[in-house]
């Protein structure tokens, strides 16, 4: 029988893992860490709980169709609940808008503040939605687009891709109020861009989440990665923890073993690598690439990276604090951003100076909000996030965390939420934090940057164009990051997979 090995219980191993083993094939997982999740993962202590990767969900359509590919109701393994404001917005100026995924009550907040803009809204909506119609097919749903893609849209749509000009520049051609522009251009961080540079393209995932919503596992996000793997081991997958694969050992452009690192072999029909793609090549096919090199006459010595490959320009990384408070913020709801005053000044010092931001956004979620016991009676669980670079020698976090740490709990005592006096328990984050958990690379969050148009098309297939029965699943290959992205990318693995089987 057939045997396919995944390396990495993240969600995208665990979404391919539950295709495979659907369609009758034996799939074993090995997992580094102790727990399965990857970067959805949680923290207890001293009675209060976080999660610590994603806080976000929208697309539920898409777990629905993870768990009844394999016959299963989404509703048996997990209760996903709507998130109402979707998130609450606080602005340097004391303005505060509550996002709403129904029409009439967003209107109703804009016209607070900007009635003119509401049409604006609502036309900005219309044509986010249109790009989701036009590129979820061919660029979202399916295989990784080619060139050749473009000819499955109809000519009169390749414009409204709107692949060419910037994301700011659409949103600024619907709405005139900064706050508007400033909360909708935010959505090109869900992929790690900033909206001064990533395609105007990616307005679609203002559609997913204004029109389509946000949802929040009951329990806690972690339910998701538990629930994954509760189907996966019901269908028949092995999930071999705190068990590391160190090399893919390949023979004549073949995968054929694994050598884990307890030091044993296994050898599999193909392998899933789950892993950032850039760190899979660099580290678990050194011995592969360093052949090849040799045959090219080079020596691994002489090149910084390998010569099929030099690492993509990589997405944002993040600054997170996990605070347990002995205080509660009624004015704050589950998910909340405090805005900084001058939004390009904060990615210019991400993207183009290296260094996290001086006056940064803060994202706080607060699951102890709709799940209380998520902290100790009269507490709350904050989840403190800041967008920051992806890790290189510009910014030493060894050296900066605690001014950092500071600097950013001055920057909410400045919302008038000074929670200094009311920390009972902390624990800090760093991109090196991210980087190790998951082996992410450079600790971006999202994989390869997608601040460029081309972005999409220069993302690693699925199906390695070096080694036959070599696939990567996950963030850093197709579709791309986000938890719902990942879970279609286990989607696109496992058809790669059966494809080459049959
Ligand atoms: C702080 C943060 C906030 C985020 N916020 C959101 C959000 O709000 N909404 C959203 O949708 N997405 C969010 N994301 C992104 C989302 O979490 C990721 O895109 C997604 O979880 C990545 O899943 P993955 O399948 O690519 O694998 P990963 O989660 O990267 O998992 C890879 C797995 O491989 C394992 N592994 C690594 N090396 C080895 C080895 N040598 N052998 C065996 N196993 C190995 C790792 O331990 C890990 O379990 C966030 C991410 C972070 C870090």
């Amino acid at each position: 029988m057939n045997e396919i090995f995944i390396i990495g219980a993240g969600i995208g191993g665990l979404s391919t893992a539950i295709r495979l083993a659907a369609a009758g094939l034996r799939v074993t997982i090995y997992e580094k860490n102790p727990q399965v999740g990857g970067k959805m993962g949680q923290i207890e202590a001293d009675g209060f709980r976080w999660d610590i990767g994603p806080s976000v969900i929208t697309m539920r359509h898409v777990f629905e169709e993870l768990f009844a590919s394999a016959g299963r109701r989404l509703e048996d393994y997990l209760t996903l609940e709507p998130v109402d404001p979707l998130t609450r917005y606080f602005y340097p100026n004391g303005t505060v808008l509550d996002a709403k995924a129904d029409p009439e009550q967003m209107a109703a907040q804009i016209r607070q503040i900007a009635p003119p803009d509401v049409a604006g809204y609502e036309k900005y909506l219309r044509y986010a939605a249109q790009i989701h119609r036009i590129t979820g097919p061919v660029f979202i749903y399916d295989q990784p687009p080619t060139w050749r893609s473009f000819w499955r849209v109809p000519f009169p749509d390749w414009f409204k891709i709107d692949g060419l000009r910037t994301m700011q520049k659409a949103i600024e051609s619907h709405v005139q109020s900064p706050e508007l522009r400033q909360l909708l251009g935010r959505f090109a961080t869900y992929v790690g861009g900033s909206p001064y540079l990533a395609p105007a393209t990616l307005n679609v995932i203002a559609h997913v989440e204004l029109s389509g919503g946000v949802w929040y596992p009951r329990g806690g996000i972690y339910a998701i990665a538990q629930a994954m793997a509760r189907l996966a081991e019901e269908l028949g997958v092995t999930i071999h923890t705190s068990c590391g694969v160190k090399e893919i050992g390949v023979a004549n452009g073949r995968f054929s073993h694994l050598i884990l690192e307890n030091g044993k072999i296994v050898r599999g029909t193909a392998v899933v690598s789950n892993l950032d793609v850039t760190t899979t090549r660099q580290y678990l096919l050194k011995n592969f690439n360093a052949k090849a090199q040799r045959r090219r006459g080079l020596t691994i010595h002489h090149l910084p990276f390998t010569i099929h490959h030099s690492p993509p320009e990589s997405s944002c990384s993040g600054f997170i604090l996990l605070l347990g408070l002995n205080k509660q913020f009624p004015e704050l709801a589950h998910h909340n951003i405090l805005f900084s005053p001058d939004y390009p000044a904060e990615f210019k010092a991400i993207f183009k100076q290296g260094q996290p931001p001086t006056d940064p956004t803060i994202y706080i979620a607060i699951t102890s909000k709709t799940d209380p016991q998520h902290a100790p009676e009269g507490g709350e669980n904050w989840f403190v996030l800041v967008n920051a670079p992806p890790l290189d020698d510009r910014y030493d976090w060894h050296a900066n965390q605690q001014a950092y740490r500071d600097l950013v709990l001055q920057k909410i005592a400045d919302f008038g939420l000074d929670v200094r006096d009311h920390i009972v328990t902390e624990q800090v984050l760093t991109p090196h934090d991210l980087a190790e958990g998951s082996g992410a690379w450079r600790g971006a969050l999202y994989g390869a940057s997608p601040n460029s148009p081309w972005a999409a098309f220069k993302r690693p297939h699925n199906r390695s164009p070096q080694i036959q029965g070599l696939y990567y699943v996950g963030g850093t290959t197709h579709p791309g990051g986000g938890v719902p992205m990942v879970t279609l990318s286990g989607k696109v693995a496992a058809e790669l997979v059966l494809e080459d089987l049959a």
